[in-house]
């Protein structure tokens, strides 16, 4: 009976474990997985999960399927190295696993804040635990002082603005979002979060995190001190491709893999945010930190893993983040805006952004509450088909990107 081995306990794993179930009613699977929990969905983490009490952490579905005899999870272990000459997986407990086929779904980690600077308890989100323990701090009337103005953060913010707790973000960039290029959903998001109270400080860095009184913590920035009853540090992601990079798969921030899943060993596939793929619609390789890219590039690397010739994956990340009542949604790649055209205000409630790369091909689409916009647009990114002409045509008023 041929045995599969998935390294990772996330959704691109959770994905690769039922298509391989699905494809290969003869195979055996174990899965290892560092967390002690059934895979669970995290986008829910920073969102309603911290914003309710009563909010419980969402299993993603088809979690049945460690039920199944054929399928092993092994939880609360790590993979600590890959003997690819003998096809084996050494575990952190001595044990080791033989592989016919391995996925690497490792996903990443959170960046930390420079040890030297933090002398108090800093809190991240990424896991459940984080979650859990961020939570039980968001209490109303609680000082919340959160470090970095990106998608989690900026998720967190909201969040804890809506357990009644006093918020500060502090942004070392000009922008909030800087990472995606974007001027107008830099301006957009900045100005939701100050209408619904929360104190941005841009153009700010930290330099030291103190304890103060009480379980006080002491922020000192550039713009002067902020005490917080909390800080929250959400200052991007490291993708964990140590494992791979140790027994010398071809990695380039991230394990590169082709459209196929395939690493540069042909038994060893990988999935998920730690993985470098190609877009093929735009010709370049991206590392993309997207639920949906987790999930169909997970069960694209079980189904090729198992045998299936057409399984493949190489789509445009796409990715959204709720904030109060208000929906956002990216699909491309940012960066690779040169212009940009737009429907609707910028500044208004609801707009959409086209950005065109250099060579007026759709580079990225960015939405503020115009989610069947971006479902129109991704359909036919996805199924190779034109883009509607409501959206092609406004290219012809597009004007270059500000960065
Ligand atoms: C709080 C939060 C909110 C998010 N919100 C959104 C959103 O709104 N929209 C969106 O598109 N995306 C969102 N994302 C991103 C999205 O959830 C991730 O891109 C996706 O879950 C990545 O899945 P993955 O399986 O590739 O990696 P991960 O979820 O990181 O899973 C990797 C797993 O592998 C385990 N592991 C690592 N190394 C080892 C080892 N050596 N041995 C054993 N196990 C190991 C880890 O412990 C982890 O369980 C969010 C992410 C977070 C953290």
């Amino acid at each position: 009976m041929e045995h599969f081995v998935i390294v990772g306990g996330g959704l691109a794993a959770h994905q690769s474990a039922r298509s391989i179930l699905d494809a290969r009613p003869d195979a055996r699977i174990s899965m290892v997985s560092a967390e002690q929990h059934l895979p669970y969905d995290r986008p829910h983490l920073s969102k309603g999960y911290l914003a309710a009490d009563a909010c419980e952490p969402q299993l993603l579905s088809g979690a049945t399927c460690y039920a199944q005899p054929r399928l092993k999870l092994i939880h609360g272990r790590r993979a600590e190295a890959i003997d690819r000459a003998a096809g084996r997986v050494h575990l952190d407990n001595d044990e080791a696993l033989g592989y016919d086929r391995l996925i690497l779904a490792t996903g990443s980690r959170v960046r930390h804040l420079p040890a030297d600077q933090v002398h108090a308890p800093v809190h991240y989100l990424r896991t459940l635990d984080d979650a859990r323990a961020v939570r039980d701090k968001l209490v109303e009337g609680a000082a919340v002082v959160i470090v970095g103005g990106g998608f989690i953060g900026l998720e967190v913010a909201a969040a804890a603005r809506q357990r009644g707790c006093r918020v500060t973000v502090i942004e070392p960039r000009q922008q909030l979002l800087a990472r995606t290029g974007s001027p107008a959903l830099s301006q957009w998001v900045d100005a939701l979060h100050r209408a619904h109270g929360v104190n941005i400080q841009l153009d700010t860095r930290v330099l030291s995190i103190d304890p103060a009184d009480g379980a006080r913590a002491r922020v000192e920035t550039s713009a002067g001190p902020v005490l917080a009853d909390i800080v929250i540090a959400g200052i991007g992601v490291l993708p964990n491709m140590e494992l791979a990079a140790a027994c010398g798969l071809s990695v380039d921030d991230g394990i590169v893999v082709d459209e196929r899943c395939a690493t540069s060993d042909p038994s060893i596939f990988a999935a998920g945010e730690v993985t470098r793929y190609p877009v093929a619609h735009l010709g370049v390789s991206t590392r993309s930190e997207s639920w949906t890219a987790a999930s169909e590039q997970g069960s694209a690397a079980g189904r090729v893993a198992a045998g299936d010739a057409a399984a493949c994956y190489s789509e445009m990340p796409w990715l959204w983040s709720d904030q109060y009542d208000s929906s956002l949604q990216c699909i491309g790649l940012t960066h690779l805006a040169c212009s940009y055209s737009f429907i609707g205000e910028p500044g208004a409630q609801q707009w959409l952004a086209l950005g065109w790369g250099a060579q007026d091909q759709l580079a990225c689409a960015i939405a503020a509450n115009r989610g069947r916009d971006l479902a129109a647009i991704r359909r036919a990114l996805k199924r190779n088909d034109a883009l509607p002409d409501v959206y092609w045509s406004t290219r012809a008023s597009a004007t270059p990107t500000l960065l």
